[in-house]
């Protein structure tokens, strides 16, 4: 990689890897610039050809037993080394819990900006990186671009497609760096208690709002749910006031992609809305004709989600048999 040229890729999480190495491709074609994808972990030399397959021309292995599982200093001190070393024009990293620490501090190692949590991605005429986010609480989008370089922007699950893998050349690289020892150490680590799939991998979403009543109607949507192999999902009052969940959906919450979304007993204000823009199919029960939600739907059902809910798990079922 020569001067200021080419697009690093990084994430810790490999199928978020996989998706920003497709939209990588399409920048790297664009510009006619190399791109590379980082491989941190330990025994992870496996995944390289992977990476390969998915896109990358390039890929860095940084194979050490210090870095087994994901801890932010050795992690940033290995991609500030790689940065310094191949001084890439742009730099995009998996928006995740741990991707977005890292790039900020990346950016702040290499005095450079950072956009998180981009929708979308494009190339100006002068072949500057134009980012897109969601931004004034869900209400307007801002298209960003950088004054300095490398170009850091990070990318949140789901936000592009996964490529198909080809049989394609690449080039995998040990790089050498100087793992210091950490300053943290992990003295143990526990699964977190979640749902089999996660809500951002869910294809269908039946989710609450405040419309329900009680904690224990809750299984009029996992009965639903159960029946179209989704997930149940709610507003964040369900989860911050009444505490019946832990996570909600939404602007400040997950960000969701499913294939159907359910909306039930939900107004639709634009921090809920926010975080279900990207749903191919939305359908909306709420009782008030004039309710926000119905502005977004695909499909509206005015009515009561007492009455709508059973009705429908009925209409499924035998539709289903
Ligand atoms: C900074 C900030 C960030 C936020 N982030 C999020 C976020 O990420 N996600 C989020 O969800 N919220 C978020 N909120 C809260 C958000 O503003 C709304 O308060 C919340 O989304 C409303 O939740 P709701 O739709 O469940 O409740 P409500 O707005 O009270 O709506 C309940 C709806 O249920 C309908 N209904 C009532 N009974 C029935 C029935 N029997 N059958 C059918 N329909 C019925 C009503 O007509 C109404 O439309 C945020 C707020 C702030 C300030």
């Amino acid at each position: 990689m020569s001067e200021n040229k080419g697009i690093i890729v990084y994430s810790e999480k490999h199928d978020l890897l996989l998706e920003i190495l497709g939209k990588g491709r399409e920048i790297a074609d664009k510009l006619q610039k190399e791109l590379a994808a980082v491989l941190i972990g330990y025994g992870v030399q496996g995944k390289a050809n992977e990476l390969i397959k998915h896109g990358a021309d390039k890929v860095f292995l940084i194979d050490n037993h210090a870095l087994t599982s994901f801890q932010i200093e050795p992690y940033l001190n290995v991609l500030h080394s790689l940065a310094t070393k191949y001084k890439p024009e742009t730099v995009l990293i998996g928006s995740t819990r741990n991707g977005k620490p890292l790039a900020a501090r990346l950016a702040t190692r290499l005095q450079t900006g950072c956009i998180p949590d981009c929708n979308r991605l494009s190339v100006d005429e002068e072949g500057r990186l134009v980012c897109e986010r969601i931004t004034y609480g869900g209400t307007a989008i801002a298209k960003i671009t950088f004054k300095t370089k490398p170009q850091i922007a990070t990318i949140p699950p789901r936000t592009f497609e996964k490529p198909q893998p080809k049989e394609r050349n690449g080039q995998i690289i040990n790089f050498d760096v100087k793992i210091e020892t950490p300053k943290t150490e992990i003295v143990e680590t526990k699964p977190l208690e979640v749902s089999a799939v996660r809500i951002e991998d869910a294809d269908v979403i039946v989710s609450c709002g405040r419309g329900l009543e009680k904690k224990e109607d809750i299984v009029l949507l996992e009965e639903l749910a159960q029946i179209l192999n989704g997930q149940v999902g709610n507003t964040r009052p369900l989860a911050e006031d009444r505490k019946w969940f832990t996570e909600w959906v939404g602007l400040s919450g997950h960000k969701v992609k499913p294939k159907l979304y359910i909306a039930c007993g939900i107004s639709g204000v634009i921090q809920h809305v926010a975080g279900i823009r990207d749903a191919k199919l939305i359908v909306a029960i709420n009782k008030d004709e004039n309710a926000p939600i119905f502005e977004v739907a695909d499909y509206g059902v005015v009515g009561n989600l007492y009455e709508i809910l059973p009705a429908l798990k009925e209409a499924l079922k035998k539709q289903l048999q």
